[in-house]
């Protein structure tokens, strides 16, 4: 894994410079064997997942933020054939971050006595993703 994310660039969305008017994409074309015609379709769209994802992350709507990272997995798994299976598994793993840092924040929350009620629907929701992305790393 460690090996593998040395071809894509991956932008930290928590700390995103002031002053830029474009988010930058969540990932960044560095390396592909096909220079990024093939994967390109599935790129694009998973960083719109992964921006649209953030967002509802940041209102809190975790459910939601939870559903655009399904969305995204699923553009991941259409890459499943040819010569972007490198691709396809870094994307993967690149929504698994985000996912895993979402299931984070909300395990805090619900560990928090009065907020624990409110989030627990939704930390438990994350959970089950995450098996089931697990599943198909
Ligand atoms: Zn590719």
């Amino acid at each position: 894994m460690q090996e593998q994310s040395k071809s894509w660039k991956f932008t930290n969305e928590k700390s995103p410079k002031k002053g830029d008017s474009k988010k930058p994409d969540p990932i960044e074309l560095e390396s592909c064997p096909n220079n990024g015609t093939s994967c390109k379709d599935q790129r694009a769209e998973i960083n719109n997942r992964l921006l649209t994802s953030y967002e509802y992350f940041t209102n809190k709507q975790y459910h939601q933020s939870i559903d655009e990272l399904k969305f995204a997995f699923e553009q991941a798994n259409q890459l499943n054939e040819g010569t972007c299976l490198s691709c396809a598994g870094l994307f993967r793993l690149r929504i698994m971050q985000s996912l895993e840092h979402i299931h984070g924040e909300l395990q805090n929350r619900s560990s928090s006595l009065f907020r624990s009620k409110q989030y627990k629907p939704s930390y438990e929701y994350a959970h089950t993703v995450i098996q089931e992305f697990k599943r198909q790393l």
